[in-house]
């Protein structure tokens, strides 16, 4: 139902954790997230039924200071909401970590047809789908293999993902579910609403359905889905959050 990602010099676990009570307005099931410590390569991984509090808990536990990361507050609609259907998904790899919005139409046929090459599920959701989808479509690429693993799915999808091989990336994309991108200086944050980040940018770019954005430390990329780029300028929101 809500996602929110950073990328940048801050510690964006607490900037996760943020976004994620601003969007708990929404309303959600559960909610978790992934991110990334690229100096040490440690990693955090949590889900959790219910509120953000509860993440919150398991979170702390674990610390670390990860540079970029992305978070997810679940509306069930394909699975129930337990922790194993909590947002990330991954692949077989582990590698990659994926928050999806929206609803996957054709993941029956997409995913039989991974079983049949030897993908192996987990959950129940429709979102799972991608994360295998890309993992099989993934030779080199990660940007190439999540625009293949889109022009196959359909649906309605706002997704960010990352993977362990490609650091420092976050890849978001947009199809009938929002995606905005918050531009800072060195530092990049993406949600499905402004409310989750105006606090920390107030320079934002929409991204439009059948749009993709590559973000890192450095700058951003917007793609169509075809990966050829769109030049977009940011414009300025007057907000008093
Ligand atoms: N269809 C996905 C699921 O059930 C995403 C739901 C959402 O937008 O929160 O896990």
């Amino acid at each position: 139902c809500g996602i929110i990602c950073y990328i940048g010099k801050q510690n964006s676990i607490p900037i996760l954790m943020e976004g994620l009570k601003r969007l708990e307005y929404r309303g959600y099931d559960s909610a978790g997230l992934a991110a990334v410590n690229s100096k040490n390569k440690d990693f955090v991984f949590v889900k959790s039924v219910g509120k953000v509090n509860e993440l919150e808990k398991k979170v702390k536990s674990q610390d670390g200071n990860c540079d970029y990361g992305i978070a997810h507050t679940r509306w069930a609609t394909h699975g129930k909401p337990t922790e194993i259907n909590a947002h990330p998904h991954t692949d077989c790899s582990g590698k990659l970590f994926i928050v999806h919005n929206g609803i996957i139409e054709n993941y029956e046929i997409l995913k039989s047809d991974l079983i049949e090459k030897g993908h192996k599920f987990v959950s129940d959701t429709d979102t799972e789908v991608l994360a295998h989808l890309i993992e099989e479509n993934l030779d080199g690429s990660f940007e190439e293999a999540v625009r293949k693993a889109l022009s196959l799915v359909e649906g309605t999808f706002g997704i960010a993902v990352i993977h362990k091989d490609f650091p420092r990336k976050i890849i978001v994309a947009r199809r009938g579910s929002p995606i905005i991108l918050g531009i800072g200086e060195d530092e990049y944050i993406a949600a499905s609403d402004i409310n989750a980040f105006i606090r920390y940018t107030n320079k934002v770019i929409y991204l439009n359905d059948n749009e993709m954005a590559l973000l890192n430390d450095k700058n951003i990329t917007i793609t169509d889905l075809n990966l050829k780029e769109i030049a977009k300028e940011p414009e300025t929101i007057e907000w008093d959050y």
